[in-house]
């Protein structure tokens, strides 16, 4: 592979967002370039989605969805981008994900959809495929990509920064991971999708690969960035794995199941006795955190069995139940021991209704994105249809605005040491980066904390800078130095905000 490319539109990143809007322009004859990290290209955030993707309940209206959505995001989300989702979500979900990618949602035995409901939703409006429904839809997703006559799927390439000419994004650098060389791909168009950063937490439902390397891509690239600190908690995630990443979905609460203490006592009713477990996130995980750091526990429980039949949570959640089964636990005749866990950032890469950011010729959509729907906190099963709904929408811009010919700038080679950073030693910095942002930057945070993180993360950054030019680049380094980057961004952000709103928290 010779060590440059071009290409009409870069997308970097395979999930639900990068995968939609190359799919959608792929099909409309444009060549696209689909970058992925991963040597298998499904591993993503996307994946490993449980509770399913909003769509129409049957006694639904897009105002309904749009007034929860403003609810759960404490009144922080930009209402046009609310708007946008909640009028031209359900019918994306029925074009692109049944007919075009063939995702079989579960129905019930009259035909209709099952629609299940989860906290801070007023109307059971969520579809799902039993409790992995990331996985039905980034199968169908890659398959479609792979499979594309317009599409150039390369995997096991490394973002590593933008190529800029001025203020105009002209394209990416890559490492390929098998020859260890860089590569530049040259593009009218890039788009980022690259996802979240919750894995630079202790304690996470994300898979390792969430390290924030977009948002860290984007700061070195002077792009504006905004709402970091805004960083969702899902409430339960398994405790019996150390550093657990497999979570409890919402849709077990949405069933019925209760959290408890040991002693099987609920919890919610105390903290909010209108909506109880089926609070918003922000909520619950402040109350599981409470509770845990009151009363010096390890974790609180998940009650699914005194709450809902076997036959449903067999039915309903074979992937919980043969995941915590796999683990000693039997969810039908036991109680599951949980803990919150960082999940979503709700923050990033500013992009409006177009997807469009601060750098010219440059897009972000989904997770790494910040369109300001999901405001100070997610309402649950909104970020799937985030992610298709503006990748849509930057379909269509990219139609109407091709650009015209592929901008091409002479690059310095990347001078590439011989030396490799040992593993021990990246893990060794990652365990840091990690601890400190879930003891100092985690649920509940204070001026005295951050200021500290600040402190150890941008000594930490001055480290991993000198490694970084003096080492063989790595995915692994790679990572490492962008979690770090991530780090400090989200810190300084939540150190700026004096004010607790949504899942920002400041007891100073
Ligand atoms: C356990 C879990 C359950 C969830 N459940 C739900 C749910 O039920 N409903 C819902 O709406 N949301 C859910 N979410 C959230 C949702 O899954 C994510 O917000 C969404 O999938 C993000 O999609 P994305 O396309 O932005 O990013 P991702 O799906 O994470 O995709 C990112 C892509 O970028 C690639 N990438 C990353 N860095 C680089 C790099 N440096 N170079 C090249 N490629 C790179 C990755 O390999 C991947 O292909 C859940 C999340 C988790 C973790």
């Amino acid at each position: 592979m010779s060590n440059m490319q071009k290409t009409d539109v870069l997308v970097i990143g395979c999930g639900i967002a990068g995968g939609t809007v190359a799919l959608k322009l792929a099909d409309k004859g444009i060549p696209v370039t689909v970058v992925t990290r991963t040597n298998e290209p499904v591993e993503s955030n996307t994946y490993y989605a449980q509770g399913g993707v909003v769509y129409k309940g049957e006694k639904d209206t897009p105002e309904k969805l749009a007034q929860d959505i403003m609810k759960a995001g404490a009144d922080h989300s930009d209402l046009k981008a609310v708007n946008i989702l909640a009028n031209e979500g359900p019918e994306l979900v029925e074009e692109f994900l049944i007919k075009r990618i063939g995702v079989s949602f579960d129905k019930l035995a009259n035909g209709h959809f099952s629609f299940a409901k989860e906290g801070g939703h007023t109307e059971p409006r969520i579809i799902h495929v039993a409790d992995a429904t990331g996985v039905a839809i980034e199968d169908e997703l890659v398959d479609s990509l792979a499979s594309h006559p317009n599409i150039n799927l390369l995997k096991g390439m490394t973002a590593i920064d933008f190529i800029k000419n001025k203020d105009k994004c002209l394209g990416g650098i890559f490492l390929d991971q098998k020859t260890e060389k860089t590569i530049q791909i040259f593009a009218k168009k890039t788009i980022l999708a690259t996802g979240g950063f919750s894995s630079i937490y202790l304690h996470t439902a994300n898979p390792a690969g969430a390290r924030g390397d977009g948002l860290a891509m984007a700061e070195r690239a002077g792009i504006k960035v905004k709402d970091l600190e805004y960083v969702q908690f899902h409430p339960t995630v398994f405790h019996m794995i150390p550093e657990s990443r497999f979570l409890i979905s919402e849709a077990v609460r949405g069933a019925g199941a209760r959290i408890v203490k040991a002693d099987g006592t609920t919890v919610m009713d105390y903290y909010d006795k209108e909506r109880k477990d089926m609070a918003t996130r922000d909520v619950v995980a402040r109350c599981i955190y409470e509770e845990i750091e009151k009363h010096n526990l390890e974790h609180l429980y998940l009650d699914l069995y005194s709450y809902i039949p076997k036959k449903t949570i067999l039915e309903r959640f074979p992937n919980i139940y043969k995941t915590c089964l796999n683990c000693g636990v039997d969810i039908t005749k036991e109680l599951v021991p949980v803990i919150p866990a960082a999940h979503y950032a709700c923050g990033g890469v500013v992009a409006d209704e177009w997807g469009r950011t601060s750098l010219e010729n440059l897009y972000a959509l989904g997770e790494v994105a910040c369109t300001g729907v999901q405001g100070a906190n997610r309402l649950a099963s909104t970020s799937l249809l985030e992610g298709m709904v503006f990748a849509n929408r930057t379909q269509q811009d990219i139609l109407e605005n091709p650009g015209n010919n592929v901008e091409i700038v002479e690059l310095e080679d990347i001078e590439i040491s011989k030396k490799y950073l040992p593993l021990a030693m990246i893990s060794r910095y990652m365990k840091k980066i990690k601890s400190i942002m879930w003891h100092h930057v985690g649920i509940i945070r204070t001026i005295k904390e951050l200021k500290m993180a600040v402190e150890e993360l941008e000594e930490m950054s001055k480290e991993l800078d000198y490694y970084y030019t003096e080492f063989e680049l790595t995915d692994d380094l790679i990572g490492l130095r962008n979690a770090c980057t991530t780090g400090v961004m989200v810190t300084k952000a939540a150190l700026a905000n004096e004010q607790s709103l949504g899942c920002h928290c400041r007891r100073d």
